[in-house]
């Protein structure tokens, strides 16, 4: 039967029914290895008890008010954020591109109340990917997203990807931040160095701009620190958030200093769902974990056994593993040949894995993986690079022949 839903997914045909730590169970009765975490979301893996008890029981009590009064559990959520952070002030979302939308609106509005109505411009990276609304959209710069919608929202300067010159190239009057995922995710895994966003921030300062990271994919502990940014000296303006903040329960932010913030004074901005006592009081009870003692020690002794793994694969296999990039548990493999091919071949192996953009395919697991579940997933890629460097020597033969 011909699916409602809107085309807009070549879906796997695959669905699952219950899912448990870093475990998928499929309604085919088979069990799956989750190294996508619902694309990096399932930060504390499925159905982690201390979450479900947080979930069940305020869902007994009570789900939503509305902004129009206060919410107790946003509040903690806000305050525990800003304390880990940079920020002095957080605002909660449903998702991550709708913390984009209020961390661009942020920016702008700042540059407008400080006198300089004329800075709406923000300097963003080709091979970004900040969601999609049509700002988000714009802002990434990716010619697939933007097709057929119109005229791009005006304002956004995407510039390579690394390259300071070019950011110093494309400041001018009009600028007023610079908008960078410190670890592209969609755009395949791609770090952004300490020194660059250093300089990125130094650039700011000097020219005036704000500094506005997308860490909805590399914050909340998937690097190894609560945020990538802390791996350099370079603490941004405005942060977004999302993903992993909720481990699953729609949730972002996005966070700023007082300095910036003040300026979204009551009416400039608004939510009906963001922040609602069920979504915040799910993500106290994911700060809880991850802020836990050692929590963030696992997730870079995890990382630092996965990337040793990865590596090896690479060493075995050059025909089939190009590169292996990453930090922490935010891995990606650049594969030989078509990406798609590489991730089925995954799924046959009962691992997931999620395609990204550059030919990498994304290695995202739960951050309470295990030493045992990483040997698991690296015996499952090693059987996946031998069956493709087999085929290919075989192809390659048949070519010669
Ligand atoms: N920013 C980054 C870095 C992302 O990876 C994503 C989603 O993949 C988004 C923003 C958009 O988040 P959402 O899909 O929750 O709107």
């Amino acid at each position: 039967m011909a699916s409602s839903l809107l085309p807009t997914y070549a879906r796997f045909n695959l669905a699952f029914e219950r899912g448990e730590g870093a475990w998928l169970y499929a309604t085919n009765g088979e069990k799956y290895l989750d190294f996508g975490a619902g694309i990096a979301v399932v930060s504390v893996g499925h159905s982690h008890p201390h979450l479900v008890k947080a979930l069940t029981e305020q869902g007994e009590k009570l789900w939503h008010v509305s902004n129009l009064f206060e919410i107790p559990q946003a509040e903690r959520l806000g305050a525990r954020l800003a304390a880990e952070s940079f920020a002095d002030l957080v605002f909660f979302t449903n998702s991550g591109t709708e913390a984009m939308e209020g961390a661009i609106k942020t920016a702008r509005r700042h540059q407008f109340v400080s006198g300089h109505p004329e800075r709406y411009r923000i300097i963003s990276f080709l091979g970004a990917f900040h969601g999609r609304t049509l700002a988000a959209v714009a802002a990434g710069g990716n010619p697939k997203y933007l097709e057929g919608f119109g005229p791009p929202h005006e304002g956004f300067d995407p510039v390579p990807f690394g390259d300071l010159a070019a950011v110093k190239a494309a400041i001018t009057s009009q600028t007023a931040a610079i908008l960078i995922e410190p670890i592209q995710g969609e755009g395949g895994v791609r770090v952004a160095t300490p020194e660059f966003l250093e300089a990125l921030r130094a650039l700011c300062d000097g020219h005036g701009l704000l500094l506005i990271l997308d860490e909805v994919q590399s914050g909340m502990g998937r690097t190894g620190k609560l945020f990538a940014y802390e791996h350099s000296r370079a603490a941004p303006d405005i942060m977004t958030l999302a993903k992993g903040i909720g481990g699953g329960f729609p949730l972002g932010a996005f966070l700023t200093t007082r300095k910036v913030g003040e300026c979204m004074t009551p009416g400039t901005h608004g939510t009906t769902y963001g922040g609602n006592p069920l979504a915040t009081a799910v993500g106290n009870a994911v700060l809880d974990l991850i802020l836990a003692d050692g929590f963030l020690t696992h997730v870079t002794k995890m990382g630092a056994a996965l990337s040793h793994g990865l590596r090896e694969l690479q060493k075995r296999y050059p025909d089939v593993v190009e590169d292996v990039r990453g930090m922490g548990l935010m891995s990606g493999i650049k594969v030989a040949g078509p990406v798609i091919e590489f991730v089925n071949a995954t799924l046959a192996e009962k691992l997931i894995t999620i395609p990204a953009s550059d030919n990498v395919v994304r290695l995202l697991p739960p951050l309470t993986v295990t030493e045992v579940e990483i040997a698991l997933a690296l015996t499952r890629l090693n059987a996946v690079a031998e069956t493709l460097s087999v085929a290919r020597a075989k192809a390659a033969r048949r070519g010669a022949a």
